[in-house]
């Protein structure tokens, strides 16, 4: 299996080849050149499966480049139950994605058990151990340099933490993150972990990290590298508990189901998208947002038209706080007939802080925008007053404490949801993540995981620098001598 660039002009590459890497050099995406499909006959063999042999069963037909017992023994060491554990009372942690049932037909497909309680640990532990495994086969080393707010951050530590060969330094705005947050990320003492709290706000965190992956010398002798949300394997990665949820809702292959995705990156869905691609009987994928729209106003007018940092709201579900969708180029290729030219063409556009409408039509073609039911997308946004109205439903009516971006994504689903086709609804963090937010919707505290007691009692490890991109490349140097 080979892998392109969304824009057309980067050479054909390996799983292992894109696998470290961001952006294709042509400033696209990478996306397999085409997609393995499963016949009828492959997904009957696959319903009686676990997490970690269905996992097998997908990725090995993405990551053809590593011998079928080394990928067996990455997945088996990754989707351990004992790592996937913080599941609710009643929830099997040996399903690793365990299905909770709110009533017949609507279900959570419960993704936030891992080591950070959200979502990204599904990916992310699995690229912690990929890593490890492609750099020991070349001999290399990587710093990962990453910038976070609190989500993402914690959840590249608990992947890379004690890997061999790879360092983290990830700079948060001190001060900023919550207490929850801090102490997760803090807490962990492992020699390979670095936590750099920057005095500012997260922005200057960020820009940071673009003045140094500029810096193309100094990028290049100190082997920095990144765990962004566009990198191929947390894609594919995802891909893996769409069929597992699948499995755990339906009888029997004839049946269709639905799924309603909390989205800001556009890379939860678009692993939704390629599973049904590869023939996973999906009817909708429903694109849940909260206040920044810009997905749903192109669901629903074929413009898309991200936005400048004042019109990015920060609301209550702040990981979908984002102003472009980074993954979005990934669904617009296949849109477009998969024609490289045309994408380049469209993000020359938004690349300089413009739009484009797919809504548009010439004589001879119909708007790529027609084309987007086949694909099965269907969107919807919700604010801060829907999202505390809908944890409360659901709190009051199923007993289930939600946290707020999974009730982003369950306001869609009850709108607009069929009778007769199941709906799950992907739950991307615990409740307890959110402990403010829950305490307003509820009067309460959320509970939090056993093993997440005493976590801001725990003796911290973190760096407090200036906002200064020179002095934190020199503090990366001196701790890699
Ligand atoms: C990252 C994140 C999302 C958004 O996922 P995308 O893949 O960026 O669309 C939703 N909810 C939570 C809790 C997240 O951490």
């Amino acid at each position: 299996m080979k892998y392109l660039s969304t824009r057309g002009q980067s050479p054909a590459q390996s799983f292992s080849e894109i696998l470290l890497g961001g952006l294709a050099p042509d400033g696209g995406l990478y996306l397999p050149e085409t997609y393995p499909h499963f016949s009828a006959d492959d997904l009957n063999r696959m319903r009686g499966m676990n997490y970690r042999e269905l996992a097998f069963e997908v990725l090995s037909r993405f990551a053809t480049d590593i011998p079928a017992d080394d990928l067996k023994a990455i997945i088996d060491k990754t989707y351990m139950a004992d790592v996937y554990c913080n599941v609710r009372e009643g929830e099997n942690a040996e399903d690793i994605t365990p299905l909770h049932t709110l009533e017949p037909n609507l279900h959570l497909l419960c993704l936030s058990n891992g080591p950070t309680i959200a979502f990204k640990d599904m990916a992310m532990q699995l690229l912690g151990n990929l890593f490890e495994y492609v750099l020991d086969k070349a001999g290399q080393d990587i710093n990962i340099l990453g910038a976070t707010s609190g989500d993402t951050g914690s959840s590249a530590e608990y992947a890379m933490r004690g890997k061999h060969n790879v360092n983290v330094f990830m700079l948060s705005p001190h001060g900023k993150m919550s207490r929850f947050q801090t102490a997760q990320m803090f807490s962990l003492q492992d020699a390979n972990i670095f936590n750099i709290a920057v005095n500012g706000v997260f922005d200057d965190c960020q820009d940071i990290v673009k003045a140094v992956s500029n810096d193309h010398a100094f990028k290049a002798a100190n082997k920095i590298g990144a765990v962004n949300s566009i990198n191929w394997g947390r894609v594919a990665a995802q891909i893996v508990y769409y069929f597992k949820g699948y499995f755990a809702a339906t009888d029997d292959n004839s049946q269709q189901v639905s799924f309603a995705v909390p989205s800001g990156n556009f890379g939860n869905v678009c692993a939704g998208h390629i599973a049904r691609m590869m023939g996973l009987p999906i009817k909708h994928l429903l694109v849940a947002t909260n206040e920044n729209d810009v997905l749903d106003e192109f669901f629903r007018t074929g413009v898309y038209r991200p936005r400048g940092s004042a019109n990015t709201y920060h609301t209550s579900s702040p990981s979908m706080d984002i102003s472009k969708a980074s993954n979005f180029e990934r669904f617009v290729f296949d849109l477009v007939g998969r024609d490289g030219d045309k994408v380049r063409g469209l993000w020359t556009e938004v690349d300089k802080g413009g739009a484009f409408d797919l809504a548009s039509t010439t004589l001879s073609e119909q708007s790529a925008f027609a084309k987007v039911p086949e694909f099965g997308f269907q969107s919807g946004a919700s604010s801060h007053a829907h999202r505390m109205e809908t944890i409360r439903h659901t709190w009051e009516t199923y007993g289930v404490m939600i946290d707020t971006h999974t009730a982003d994504g369950l306001k869609v689903a009850l709108e607009q949801r069929e009778a007769d086709v199941p709906m799950l609804v992907l739950e991307t963090a615990l409740p307890a993540k959110f402990e403010d937010s829950i305490r307003e919707a509820l009067g309460c505290d959320p509970v939090r995981p056993a093993s997440m007691q005493d976590l801001e009692s725990l003796p911290q490890r973190f760096v407090v620098m200036d906002a200064d991109a020179e002095a934190i490349k020199r503090f990366l140097v001196e701790k890699t001598a």
